[in-house]
């Protein structure tokens, strides 16, 4: 998994050697089994159906989506881009750190 920056480089492999899923900022929604989605159904695709055995998860420095994270006002005539970031945010709840 890596984030669909297009300096992300991944490493030159021979076809079937790697499942790539790409999103802005490496995000993953949080899981909900009633809302269809398509990072879920890629990652339960590549499990279930591929047998993928390890999720590696590739950041990169100078991410555009982060930098969405962190001053919003980099976003701010992307309306999607930050509908897409609030999939980023803290959410209390869970089971601390
Ligand atoms: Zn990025």
């Amino acid at each position: 998994m890596a984030c669909s920056d297009s300096r992300v480089f991944l490493p030159r492999c021979l076809p079937g050697e790697i499942f790539e899923l790409r999103t802005a900022g490496n995000i993953v929604p949080s899981y909900r089994s009633a809302t269809a989605c398509a990072v879920a159904g890629t990652i339960e695709f590549a499990v279930m159906a591929l047998g993928v055995p390890d999720i590696v998860v590739c950041g990169h420095s100078h991410c555009g989506a982060v930098k969405g994270l962190l001053d919003e006002r980099s976003v701010q005539t992307m309306p999607l881009v930050r509908h897409w970031l609030t999939q980023a945010r803290h959410r209390s709840g869970g089971h601390g750190a």
